[in-house]
């Protein structure tokens, strides 16, 4: 890596801070570190930082205003640490502008691809206004032209598939909750209507994935959202 990506660790608890810079460091990122949040915040605004990894659980503020506080200013990617079986903090989180989760326990494999796909994406969301055309395994989509191949094949998709799939295209690799899914299909005053979206998704699946139940393309992340596999 001739220019290292700055990664921000934030985590209270000293042994999975320091696994986490342990791993990055070797992989040839910087790593700053920080056990609070007032220590990231000083951080977040004096340091040109790259991506933030952030643990939830801080002793002295929470999380999430981290999250609130850093998005008044900057779009850089956000990964946050959660427990398990927090599907609630992890979709609040990601609604509130995070761009995806970790859950712990995580391997070194789990948090290095999470990292990529996340620095991948600012990248990948630079060059779409170059290349209109993005591809995943055997499905591509012209953003330019609104059309969808299947090996090679165009598909037909009605409008809110098109715009599903697109919206799932523009963040590959990233979780998506189904709140902003919503609002990005249906628009503002887009309700609750998760069963709608269900019905959408199940449709869309049965026109790309060669084994709908067993989704190739298109994953579901129990009780947050839906995720575009990156390869
Ligand atoms: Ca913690």
């Amino acid at each position: 890596m001739n220019n290292p990506k700055t990664i921000l660790v934030v985590e209270d608890d000293r042994q999975i801070r320091h696994f986490i810079v342990y791993i990055l460091e070797a992989e040839g990122f910087q790593c700053l570190s920080a056990d609070d949040a007032q220590t990231a915040m000083m951080f977040l605004v004096s340091e040109n930082v790259d991506l933030l990894l952030l643990d939830l659980g801080l002793p002295d503020f929470d999380g999430m205003d981290v999250i609130d506080k850093l998005r008044e200013w900057s779009n850089i990617p956000i990964i946050v640490v959660s427990a398990r079986d927090q599907d609630r903090e992890k979709a609040e989180a990601l609604d509130r502008g995070a761009d995806d989760y970790l859950t712990k326990p995580f391997s070194k494999t789990e948090l290095l691809a999470r990292i990529r796909v996340a620095l991948r994406h600012v990248e990948l969301f630079e060059a779409t206004t170059r290349d209109p055309v993005l591809s995943v395994g055997d499905l591509s989509i012209d953003l330019d032209k609104q059309q969808v191949f299947l090996k090679g094949a165009p598909i037909h998709l009605t409008q809110k598939e098109y715009s599903l799939l697109s919206f799932l295209f523009k963040n590959m690799g990233k979780v998506l909750t189904t709140q902003a899914i919503l609002r990005e299909i249906y628009g503002v005053g887009y309700g609750t209507d998760t069963r709608a979206l269900r019905t959408l998704m199940a449709g869309l699946r049965r026109k790309i994935e060669t084994t709908p139940a067993k989704p190739r393309y298109i994953k579901t992340e129990i009780g947050v959202g839906y995720r575009l596999a990156d390869q």
